[in-house]
């Protein structure tokens, strides 16, 4: 993927970008776990501390293999479509049984439980690592909103709504990663009675981090920062922070 250098106050965003505890090792934003190999290159890179970076692990993986056995509709390894996450599936057997122990069926079709507080708190990392990487904003409150959704099961006009990209109205801190982003889209009207002008609109368009893997979009339109991004082309999510 492209890699854009921020002019951001990084300031903002020293230490811990969960926690601001200090900065003992990178990351990676997504998480490798989200992504198949060969990795695409530059991926975003942040700061964090051992506590947090460790304290996520078991989540993630529970998360990915979670998505990956609800497309397969088993958590047989063998089944599983992408190669490493049906390694985690192999060597970790209490997780995958914990999955599976969650495992119904509804209508003939098979759903899987989701232990919530483990997605939420995934959900959450991401957004605070787009936010920190796209934006230059250290987000590390409790977010206004924040939710996850399958999109097949969101209806047309909420997935299309969700899936647009962005008009932007206000930008954000000068020089992120974000804004340099931003597409100039020029528009021109012509009234019926008077003169042609000519618009010009910024779009703020999704960043594809791989191909049906993983992509997201960060918004700061100046009262709000919004971080969207999908995973696996499956669960869509939204985390919300309004000033
Ligand atoms: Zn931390």
């Amino acid at each position: 993927m492209e890699q854009l250098r921020s002019y951001a106050d990084d300031r903002l965003i020293s230490g811990c970008v969960y926690c601001g505890g200090p900065e003992e090792t990178r990351e990676h934003v997504p998480s490798r776990v989200f992504l198949d190999k060969p990795l695409p290159e530059n991926l975003p890179v942040l700061g964090a501390c051992w506590s947090c970076n460790n304290g996520f692990s078991k989540d993630e993986e529970y998360v990915a293999c979670l998505i990956a056995s609800v497309i397969a509709g088993s958590t047989d390894p063998d089944q599983i479509g992408r190669p490493a996450v049906a390694n985690i599936l192999r060597r970790t057997p209490a997780l995958r049984a914990r999955i599976e122990s969650a495992k119904c069926d509804q209508n003939g079709r098979t759903q899987f439980g989701v232990e919530p507080d483990r997605v939420r708190n995934i959900v959450l990392k991401l957004a605070r690592g787009h936010a920190a990487f796209e934006l230059g904003l250290p987000v590390r409150e409790e977010p206004n909103s924040l939710w996850w959704h399958p999109l097949e099961l969101m209806a047309k006009d909420e997935r299309d709504s969700f899936d647009a990209c962005e008009m932007v109205r206000i930008f954000g801190e000068v020089g992120s990663r974000g804004l340099q982003r931003l597409q100039v889209a020029q528009l021109t009207l012509q009234p019926a009675d008077g003169q042609m002008s000519t618009l010009e609109l910024l779009i703020n368009d999704w960043v594809n981090v791989q191909d049906e893997r993983y992509r997201y979009l960060a918004i700061d339109d100046g009262d709000e920062v919004r971080i969207k991004f999908i995973i696996s082309e499956y669960l869509a999510c939204q985390v919300t922070w309004t000033s």
